[in-house]
């Protein structure tokens, strides 16, 4: 499989380190609020990742964290504890509204058939990890005490900007204008590993620590709970593109000065999902959810489609019309499965050509709008019934779009030449909306070919058939 790597900002073939076993590491949610729709773009793409590593024949041991204490409200550790200002709105205790949050986002996981992780780590599960890993930081000397706080050093790094194309001057903790600056800090990159002191006294989870009574910086708590449950050496660590920096950089930072070795071979970003006024975000308040689509009456399982019509490294611009398009397109798509009658013998040959198609889609940097046009090829296949359904099957272990459903009564009327230009359909209008040009072009000479005519009216697009 070729795998967009961060850390050299190339597709590379993934080698694991140890063939029995996957080690994949992702950030979990911050559980101060609702998860939005743009934060589960990530986790429904690290889903396929994971579910097309185990089609693949991998073992995976895929391990999460919840951050239920040390996030500030600016990733540079300025700012209050985010789960503090989310108890304080909610008159309730961090640990309660941790509790609701993170109970919430598993439901809106299972919604979207988004797997549970093998391990899932609250972060306050772990403070003798943190302490024991900040101890050996301090007598390698890559962290010292300062002001009542302990911070890494990193100037003792040959390099901190791991994942390059970065602009120094741009990312410089501290450096930035709504940033205020540490004054005990002696780098502006230095970040905290422990606070004992903040200007928000407030705080209310604290620990004993050798440093005094306080609590853990952000960035601790991925090496360590990595290091807990996936071991020294990490084959792949996931996140949104807005945890590359600091947040990853901090964590191969502590966990490479504490392992003495190299720690995580790929890095896995998923691009932002965007709305009319920018990247979608908790700290703005007012965002979308699973629960408010479904109160709209969108399956939570379109917005699974929606996110697979396009490359997780592209942005993604959220539009009600881009759903209303993909909603279309998965009706239409489910009804043609549900007319297919389970007949014949399951043709293995045929079977495997087909699935073929779909692991090359796949293993070229999990191209997933291409794994969704191979489900329209397996409709159009010149196969029988049963040989269909057993590949949509397998498909699916890696799609969760619950493609083959029971119930639904089959459309009469559609083809499967229809279903299909829905689709496109969809995947043009979102490609458009991205400003992808190559992509909305390759498109419509898709559609050109198959003789299709593109209208778009007020009241959106339609299509027929040329004359
Ligand atoms: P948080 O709960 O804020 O810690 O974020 C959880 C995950 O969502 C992280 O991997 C973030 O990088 C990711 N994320 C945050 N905002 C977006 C967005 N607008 N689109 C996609 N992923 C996001
Ligand atoms: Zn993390």
């Amino acid at each position: 499989m070729q795998l967009y790597n961060s850390l050299g900002q190339t597709k590379q073939e993934f080698v694991p380190f140890n063939r029995d076993v996957v080690n994949i590491y992702t950030c979990g949610p911050t559980v101060y609020h609702y998860a939005h729709i743009g934060n589960l773009r990530t986790y429904i793409m690290e889903d396929v990742l994971e579910k097309y590593l185990r089609f693949a024949g991998y073992n995976v041991n895929r391990v999460m964290n919840i951050t239920d204490v040390g996030h500030l409200s600016s990733d540079a550790d300025t700012g209050e504890d985010k789960m503090l200002s989310g108890a304080k709105r909610e008159h309730k205790t961090v640990l309660e509204i941790a509790k609701f949050y993170t109970d919430a986002f598993f439901e809106d996981c299972k919604k979207l058939n988004i797997k549970r992780p093998d391990v899932v780590e609250p972060a306050t599960n772990c403070i003798d990890e943190f302490i024991d890993m900040i101890s050996v930081l301090l007598e390698k000397g890559y962290a010292y005490v300062a002001g009542g706080n302990v911070y890494f050093d990193t100037s003792k790094l040959d390099t901190y900007y791991v994942f390059g194309n970065m602009n120094e001057e741009d990312l410089a903790v501290g450096v930035r204008d709504s940033v205020e600056e540490d004054e005990s800090k002696r780098n502006k990159t230095d970040f905290v590993l422990w606070f004992t002191k903040s200007k928000f006294e407030d705080q209310e989870l604290k620990w004993e620590s050798p440093w005094g009574l306080g609590y853990p910086g952000w960035h601790i708590e991925c090496s360590c709970i990595s290091k807990k449950h996936n071991g020294e050496y990490l084959d792949i660590h996931c996140g949104g593109i807005d945890n590359a920096f600091p947040h990853h950089t901090n964590e191969i930072a502590q966990s490479e000065a504490y392992l003495g070795h190299k720690w995580c071979n790929y890095w896995f970003h998923v691009l932002h999902l965007n709305d009319a006024r920018g990247k979608m975000s908790k700290s703005k308040g007012d965002f979308l959810t699973v629960s408010l689509l479904e109160s709209k009456g969108y399956d939570p399982v379109v917005y699974r489609m929606f996110c697979l019509q396009s490359h997780y490294r592209k942005p993604l611009t959220f539009s009600y019309e881009s759903l209303d398009n993909t909603a279309k397109a998965y009706d239409k798509l489910i009804k043609r499965i549900a007319a297919i009658k389970p007949e014949g013998e399951t043709d293995s040959a045929k079977a495997e050509e087909l699935i073929g198609a779909f692991k090359s889609a796949l293993d070229n940097d999990l191209n997933t709008s291409l794994g969704l046009t191979c489900v329209y090829d397996v409709l159009k296949a010149d196969t029988n019934g049963a040989t269909k359904l057993y590949v949509l099957g397998e498909l699916d272990k890696v799609l969760s779009l619950d493609l083959i459903q029971e119930q639904t009564e089959p459309a009469a009327e559609e083809t499967p030449a229809n279903a299909e230009i829905d689709a496109l359909i969809a995947q043009r209008t979102e490609a458009r909306a991205n400003k992808d040009w190559a992509t909305a072009d390759a498109i419509r000479d898709r559609l050109a070919a198959m003789n299709v005519v593109v209208v778009d009216t007020k009241d959106g697009i339609k299509w027929h058939f040329a004359e």
